[in-house]
């Protein structure tokens, strides 16, 4: 017999075991909860293949078994589903692909309950069974060969891959449990765990020969038969990000035009807000309860990407690829529905409950002006749902809708005003407000350049033109003159000018004889109250602050 050969791991995750081994997190169930997540994962990988590969198929019921063994303090948890080749396990438990995972565990620190909870989260909850073991073995056979593998490490910085003989289809972890971890071996013990975490595997979870799990679909029970438990416990299975519960679920059934039952669900946190890079996750997708894909990433657009969910459509076919799925009739049909149906649930969240909104929208805020550049079917509805701090307010957390903005305006505004700026004290000292303080007018004061953006993008909302107050295109309100056919206004620029003084004149020349190489024109404003002067922007140009934040992306 040769000996095992031997790999070293990856500097990152040797950084991650020394983490979980040393990290004081009590919660080690969650290791059961990730190891479990794995087997019903491999499972649903086997079930897709076989779909499109008749050879695969045989009649072994998909199932994931708990074996422990009291006498040598080891817990195995067993599947018979995709299993990996000599390769597979080099990539896949030895290497960490997901980019987001290694920028977190660089910043860990090793001390925090959240990063311990969140491992799952980031593609990386294999090594969780280093909470409960100091060596691991996986003993593995993938489905499309014939030769099985052991995998064993005792989580220091090494692991060895040898080949093993006689074993079945599938993987089964066997974890050589710590020192006082005996309770790892108990059955109800174990059976608490299942509970908790793993009610909703759609797979057979079995104890010994006893079943542990109901795997009830939940999407297609009718709502007012189902209780927040119940929603609380799904979500936890589909998202598992350590959320107790999600801020707010949408489940919707349907039987016409086509037959679907969906949950949505967002989450509490928006986790991109927090520096862990783009959300990568999708919505599973699951034909006559069955299912055909666990991370659908094109059901949503991109810029519902943070909604986790099921969909259930019997109107869907089981084997098919990726790219005809994109292609089919009722796919399209139901991610148009389920746009329209999550942003109406938004409105009327908005309407019903404003400070729960507002709260929804300081963590998501940025996934719906995110649409505004990209859903254009659902414009409108995306701009009602949007938030701007204002000239209304007293800082930039008070945040007020372009609707409640135009009710609050008069009947003869005609623009909708905004004004850019590093933050919300030094936009309300600008002299170009001035005016608008004096005739009451509402500004949006927007020290997020990301707000301006979406503002100066979306142009126009309700028949009003949304503008810059440094743009030369304000008009203002009862300014009668402005609002009069161009050739009239072209008389009364001249009559105006005419008006002046000489001495005015004089003053006006001189300063445009000084500034030449800085400005285009010197004129005199009718927007200034108090200040002497004030810079405005050329027509047709974009807004100074916008201008400061293209140019920084320049450098
Ligand atoms: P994730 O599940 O997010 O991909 P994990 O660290 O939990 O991250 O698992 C890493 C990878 O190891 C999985 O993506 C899968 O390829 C492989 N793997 C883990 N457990 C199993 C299993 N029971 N059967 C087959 N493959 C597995
Ligand atoms: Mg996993």
């Amino acid at each position: 017999k040769t000996a095992p050969e031997k790999f070293t791991f990856q500097a990152e995750i040797k950084k991650l075991l020394d983490l979980l081994s040393h990290s004081l997190y009590q919660n080690r169930e969650i290791a059961i909860r990730e190891l479990i997540s794995n087997a019903s994962d491999a499972l649903d990988k086997y079930r897709f293949l076989s779909l499109t590969d008749e050879a695969l198929k045989d009649d072994q019921p998909l199932e994931i078994r708990l074996e422990p063994d009291k006498e040598n303090r080891v817990l195995a948890i067993c599947d018979n589903g995709v299993g990996m080749t000599h390769q597979e396990l080099i990539d896949n438990i030895g290497t960490i692909a997901h980019s987001g995972s290694l920028d977190f565990l660089k910043n860990a620190k090793g001390d925090e309950k959240e990063e311990v909870s969140l491992i799952g989260k980031f593609g990386v909850g294999f090594y969780s069974a280093f909470m409960l073991a100091d060596k691991v073995e996986v003993l593995t056979r993938s489905c499309q060969e014939e030769k099985g593998w052991k995998w064993e490490s005792d989580g220091t910085g090494d692991f060895t891959i040898e080949p093993q003989e006689d074993l079945g289809r599938g993987t089964s972890i066997r974890l050589h449990l710590r020192k006082d971890l005996d309770e790892f071996t108990d059955d109800t013990r174990l059976k608490y765990i299942l509970n908790k975490y793993s009610t909703f595997v759609p797979y057979p979870i079995k104890l010994g020969e006893e079943l542990v799990n109901d795997q009830k679909p939940i999407w297609i029970e009718p709502k007012t038969q189902l209780t927040q438990e119940q929603y609380d416990g799904f979500y936890q299975y589909l998202a598992h990000n350590g959320e107790e519960s999600a801020r707010w679920h949408l489940h919707l059934s349907s039987d016409s035009p086509f037959q679907f039952h969906t949950i949505l669900y967002c989450p509490q946190t928006n986790l991109e807000l927090m520096g862990f890079g783009r959300t990568e996750h999708g919505i599973s997708l699951c034909a006559k309860r069955i299912l055909v894909q666990n991370d659908n990433r094109d059901l949503l657009p991109e810029y519902l990407r943070f909604l986790y969910g099921l969909v259930d459509s019997a109107d869907l076919p089981l084997n098919i690829s990726r790219e005809s799925l994109q292609d089919n009739t009722v796919f399209r049909k139901i991610k148009k529905v389920l746009v329209k149906r999550v942003l109406s649930h938004l409105a009327s969240m908005a309407k019903d409950d404003e400070e729960q909104y507002l709260e929804f929208y300081r963590q998501f805020g940025s996934a719906l002006r995110e649409g505004i550049g990209t859903d254009f079917e659902n414009r409108d509805a995306i701009a009602k749902l949007l938030r701007f701090p204002s000239s209304r307010g007293t800082s930039e957390t008070e945040l007020v809708s372009l609707e409640a903005y135009l009710e609050k305006a008069g009947e003869d505004q005609k623009q909708i005003y905004y004004l850019g700026g590093n933050d919300f004290h030094t936009i309300s000292r600008n002299p170009n407000l001035e005016i608008f303080r004096k005739k009451g007018i509402e500004v949006f004061f927007l020290p997020d350049p990301m707000d301006e953006i979406v503002l100066s993008n979306l142009a126009k909302f309700e028949d009003h033109d949304i503008i810059s107050i440094d743009s030369a295109e304000v008009k203002l309100p009862g300014d009668e003159k402005a609002e009069s056919d161009s050739e009239e206004k072209e008389d009364e620029k001249q009559e105006e000018q005419e008006a002046l003084t000489p001495e005015f004149e004089k003053v006006l020349s001189l300063f445009e004889e000084e500034l030449k190489d800085d400005v285009e024109s010197v004129t005199k404003s009718d927007r200034l109250t108090d200040s002497p002067c004030c810079l405005v922007m050329p027509e047709g140009a974009i807004s100074s602050q916008l201008q400061k934040v293209l140019s920084m992306g320049n450098k």
